[in-house]
C-alpha cells in the first residue's frame, strides 16, 4: 500500500483521513450567489442502462414528498433521461444576469439537464470530454438553485472525465451506487467504489436495481439473474445494500409517460430512509 500523501485526490492510500471524507476544498466549485444548496447526492454506476437515472427521479420524488427543498442536477450530459421521466419535455430552461434558472416539475422539483437547453430532445451533444465537464461544473456554479435540502446528481455511467468533476467539483456529502444483478459479476462496480474510495468520498450504499420479479399472479418473487452475490460483495467493502428493487413494469411506464412523480412503489423508501438518516445531522456544505 502506498504512503498517505495528505491529499486524498491524489493518494490511493487507505488511511483513516479517507475514512472522515475528506477530500482536496482547493478543487470545490463554489455555488451560485443566488444558490443555497444545502446537500448534494451523486447516483452513480458502472455501466449504462441498470436503472441509475430511475433511483435518481424516485429519491427526488421521494425526499420531496417528505417536504424537502428537491432538486435534480443532471451530469448525463450525453444521455439525459431526468427531464423525459418528469414530463418536462419541450421545457427550455431561461437565464438572466445572474445566471440560469432550473426548470420546475410538477410537484416543483427544480432540475436543470442538457436536454432543457437544446430545441430538440433528440439533438446530440458532440462535444470533447473536457467540454462536457465543464457544462456539469456550470450547471453548479451558474445556475440560481435557490434554497435546495437535497439535491441528487445523476452521472452519467462509469469512471470517466464528468464523474471525475463531479467527485472534485461538487460538495457532494456522498453517492449512491445503482447496479444490476448481471453487472456485479464484472469488476465494472469495483471500479466505480474504488474511484469514490480513490477521491474520498462517501458511499452510503449500493443498490441493486433489476433484483427480482415478483409475480402478479402469485405474488412469489423469482430471482432472474440468479442470486448475483451483492451481500458478499458490499460486506467484503464494508458498504451496505440499501436495497434490492424489482424489476417493476409499471415503473418503466411511470417514466415513458413523464409522471414518476406519481409513483406508489414503496420499495424505495428504504433507499430515501438511508440517505436522509446518513446526511441528517451532518455538517451541512458551504
Ligand atoms: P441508467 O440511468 O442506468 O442508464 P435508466 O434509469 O435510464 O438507466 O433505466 C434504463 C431503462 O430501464 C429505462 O427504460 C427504465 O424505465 C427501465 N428500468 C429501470 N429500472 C427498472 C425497474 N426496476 N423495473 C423495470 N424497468 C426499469
Amino acid at each position: 500500500m502506498s504512503e498517505c500523501t495528505h491529499n486524498c485526490s491524489t493518494c490511493s492510500s487507505n488511511c483513516a483521513s479517507r475514512e472522515k471524507g475528506q477530500k482536496n476544498p482547493d478543487l470545490l466549485a463554489p455555488q451560485n450567489a443566488a444558490s443555497n444548496v444545502k446537500r448534494v447526492i451523486g447516483v452513480v454506476s458502472g455501466k449504462g442502462g441498470v436503472g441509475k437515472s430511475t433511483v435518481t427521479c424516485a429519491l427526488a420524488t421521494l425526499m420531496n414528498r417528505r417536504g424537502y427543498k428537491t432538486a435534480v442536477l443532471d451530469a448525463d450530459i450525453t444521455g439525459p433521461s431526468i427531464p423525459r421521466a418528469f414530463g418536462l419535455r419541450g421545457v427550455q430552461l431561461e437565464g438572466s444576469e445572474m445566471g440560469m434558472f432550473p426548470a420546475q416539475t410538477k410537484t416543483g422539483i427544480e432540475v436543470v439537464s442538457t436536454n432543457l437547453l437544446l430545441d430538440e430532445e433528440s439533438k446530440p451533444v458532440v462535444w470533447r470530454g473536457p467540454v462536457i465537464a465543464g457544462m456539469v461544473k456550470q450547471f453548479w456554479t451558474d445556475t440560481c438553485w435557490n434554497e435546495v435540502d437535497y439535491m441528487f446528481v445523476d452521472m452519467p455511467p462509469g469512471t470517466g472525465d464528468v464523474p471525475l468533476t463531479v467527485f472534485q467539483s461538487l460538495p457532494l456529502d456522498g453517492i449512491v451506487i445503482v447496479t444490476s444483478p448481471q453487472q456485479l459479476v464484472s469488476m465494472i462496480v469495483d471500479k466505480a467504489v474504488n474511484m469514490a474510495n480513490l477521491m474520498g468520498i462517501r458511499i452510503f450504499g449500493i443498490v441493486e436495481n433489476m433484483s427480482y420479479f415478483r409475480c402478479p399472479d402469485c405474488g412469489k418473487e423469482h430471482s432472474l439473474f440468479g442470486n448475483s452475490g451483492i451481500d458478499e460483495f458490499a460486506a467484503a467493502r464494508n458498504i451496505p445494500v440499501l436495497g434490492k428493487l424489482p424489476i417493476d413494469p409499471e415503473i418503466a411506464s411511470l417514466c415513458d409517460k413523464g409522471v414518476i412523480e406519481l409513483m406508489e412503489a414503496d420499495y424505495f423508501e428504504p433507499v430515501a430512509d438511508a440517505v436522509e438518516r446518513a446526511t441528517n445531522g451532518e455538517k451541512l456544505p458551504k
